[in-house]
């Protein structure tokens, strides 16, 4: 059997992998941003990414890593001693509740243990006790756990109060379904190196008509994230600071791409690659860690003895494949799949392929060419649908 360790493999859930034709734009000479050739660029970013944010609000593209798009989201509808309730099921769930105490918000957590999504009869039941929430927050796949929350029925219940229900969807808008208008978000940030494909460098907000009257009213002070600066420009076909050109030219490229192919090939793609993933981990004698597994990472649970942070180092160093670990509690016990961005099924193969040989020099006793046949089985069996998007 053949592992081909001479293509490095990143499967990390951000960053992500580029298609090859997002790495020759991202090649291309600089242009100016104020010029006829990139202003009819912006224009059909800005059209196309509300196909993708399924929603008929605008959406504004920020020169900021994905946290920073967090940040947007807060202070734009954030006033001064707001009361937060914030969904705090691992990492990432922290960061935004630590950052709503940092503008001065009352912030209730809501903590959910790791690996669980959260049950919406428990934001149900604290909306109705604290009717005076202005906002509950949550993130749409928390990547520390590699777990989904029930956005829909959060959304039903948030849009029943006068509360707004912002979501972190990093690594969940472009992987899985998230229909901002339908489910009633009121705020949504996406990542550009995670779902979105691109290198890291941009993040993408929009917000709803009951988030906008906040917006307006609302007296925070604010400044390089003031969102309404950057619709003022929008409208006048410009972005309010420099554009980000070449993130936004290799972005109308993954915008057309979806546009041709449709959003359900997409997101049908990447499930594929999550259910193999999952499948494998039966081959593998590894468990899916997560209660509520999302479409966008896997996180397998490695058995107690093992080396964890060991392990993950050498799938990297000696078979090429960069996963991520965990962090915190989860250090060194869990590895964490990524299936965001352009993958073959060749990378998939190679993964499965290499992770085996990797837990074979730690103790496991995998027959490598029964793993080798079942993934190649489950690959060929569903060839049609992880080659749709590709
Ligand atoms: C990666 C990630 C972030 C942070 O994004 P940065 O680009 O590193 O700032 C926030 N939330 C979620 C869910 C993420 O996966």
């Amino acid at each position: 059997m053949s592992i081909e360790s001479s293509q490095q493999i990143l499967l990390a859930p951000g960053p992500v992998q580029l298609h090859p034709e997002v790495q020759k734009i991202l090649a291309l000479p600089m242009i100016h941003h104020r010029t006829p050739a990139f202003d009819s660029i912006l224009k059909s970013v800005l059209e196309n990414l509300k196909l993708l944010f399924q929603t008929t609000q605008p959406v504004y593209l920020q020169t900021s890593t994905g946290s920073g798009g967090m940040e947007c989201l807060l202070i734009n509808v954030l006033k001064p001693q707001a009361k937060v309730l914030a969904i705090v099921s691992g990492k990432f769930g922290e960061r935004w509740a630590d950052m709503a105490e940092a503008y001065g918000a009352q912030v209730h957590r809501l903590v959910v243990p790791w690996g669980l999504a959260v049950q919406p009869q428990d934001v149900e039941s604290y909306l109705k006790q604290n009717p005076d929430t202005d906002i509950v927050m949550t993130q749409a796949c928390e990547t520390s756990t590699a777990t989904s929350h029930p956005i829909e029925a959060l959304g039903q219940i948030v849009a029943r109060t006068k509360a707004l229900f912002l979501v972190d969807a990093i690594t969940a808008l472009g992987a899985f379904t998230l229909p901002m208008d339908d489910w009633s978000l009121d705020g949504v940030v996406a990542g550009s190196q995670k779902a979105i494909m691109l290198p890291t460098g941009m993040s993408l907000v929009s917000f709803s008509k009951k988030a906008w009257q906040v917006i307006e009213s609302n007296p925070t002070p604010r400044f390089y994230f003031d969102i309404r600066k950057e619709q003022a420009a929008n409208l006048k076909g410009e972005t309010y600071f420099s554009s980000n050109v070449n993130l936004i030219r290799a972005l109308d490229f993954v915008l057309n791409q979806i546009k041709q192919k449709g959003l359900d090939s997409l997101f049908k793609v990447i499930h594929h690659r999550a259910e193999y993933t999952r499948q494998m981990a039966e081959v593998l004698h590894l468990a899916v860690y997560s209660k509520a597994p999302s479409d966008s990472v896997t996180a397998y649970l490695l058995p107690p003895q093992t080396q964890g942070t060991q392990l993950r180092e050498k799938i990297e160093s000696t078979y090429g494949v960069t996963v991520m670990g965990g962090q915190d509690q989860l250090k060194g016990r869990i590895l964490r799949i990524g299936h965001m961005g352009h993958i073959t099924s060749e990378n998939l193969h190679q993964t499965t392929l290499r992770l085996a040989y990797a837990l074979n020099d730690f103790g496991f006793n995998l027959n490598l060419e029964a793993v080798e046949q079942a993934s190649k089985t489950w690959l060929e069996k569903h060839k049609e649908a992880l080659n749709a998007f590709n």
